[in-house]
């Protein structure tokens, strides 16, 4: 699943695409394409997971949930969601994704403030919001796109090891400083994530995402669905505290 930081990678390849009109829309979505025809892009955005084609009064969301991918400029043997053709034989294709309206001003439809890898991103905005859910659970905290937009499983499981927190650690259990700590590295990780995706080389960095050992106790890592997101969780009984309240 395509975390904050692919999406940004989608954004910067599709810059072209800017000010283009649009010559004719497809795909199988149900929404309504005509209305697309004859549009030009505004600008391309991007809210956590969320790919944004912006036009005038109104944008479209593109959201690639679990197994969403695209293609700029070629096809595939499959029905895209939304297809985009632009002149020059130019085209934008979604596939396996959501795609929905969002009318009037984008500014307005989106907290900018909660998308870790926006400029407007508010560190201290996120800690008031993650307070306020003291018995929540770290691994689920860092999932809630409300106050982490764009942290997904694999973020979330690098985070946690990287600052040595247990994903069943609470949130009124973790000491002031080291949820600071969580808030930073979200942030500060999904950079790195994005440099090493862009240099296809984020997987060799992955020190707990899907790895059996823990590279700091050379002990096997536990790996169990936790939390109400009930997502992946891989993490090491010794070095990654529980903090409890
Ligand atoms: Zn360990």
């Amino acid at each position: 699943m395509p975390e904050g930081p692919s999406l940004i990678i989608l954004k910067e390849l599709t810059t072209d695409f800017i000010h283009k009109k649009v010559v004719a829309a497809g795909g199988n979505s149900k929404i309504d394409k005509v209305r697309l025809v004859g549009q030009s892009i505004k600008s391309l955005r991007t809210w956590g997971k969320h790919f944004l084609i912006e036009f005038s009064g109104f944008s479209i969301k593109i959201h690639l949930l679990m197994f969403g991918t695209y293609l700029i400029n070629d096809t595939k043997d499959a029905t895209p969601r939304l297809s985009l053709e632009f002149s020059h034989k130019q085209s934008l294709n979604f596939y396996a994704c959501s795609v929905k309206y969002i009318e009037g001003e984008l500014d307005d439809a989106y907290d900018w403030s909660s998308d870790v890898m926006s400029d407007q991103w508010n560190p201290a905005a996120a800690l008031k919001k993650i307070r306020s859910q003291p018995e929540m659970l770290l691994c689920d905290g860092l999932l809630d796109q409300e106050i982490f937009s764009g942290v997904g499983n694999i973020i979330k499981n690098e985070v946690l090891y990287r600052v040595r927190v247990h994903p069943l650690s609470t949130v009124e259990g973790l000491p002031a400083a080291k949820l600071r700590e969580v808030v930073a590295q979200a942030r500060r990780y999904s950079f790195e994530f994005l440099e090493w995706e862009k240099a296809f080389v984020l997987k060799q960095h992955w020190l707990a995402h899907t790895k059996s050992t823990c590279p700091r106790c050379h002990i096997p890592f536990k790996k169990a669905y936790l939390g109400k997101t009930h997502r992946r969780s891989f993490y090491c009984e010794n070095c990654q505290k529980k903090y409890l309240k």
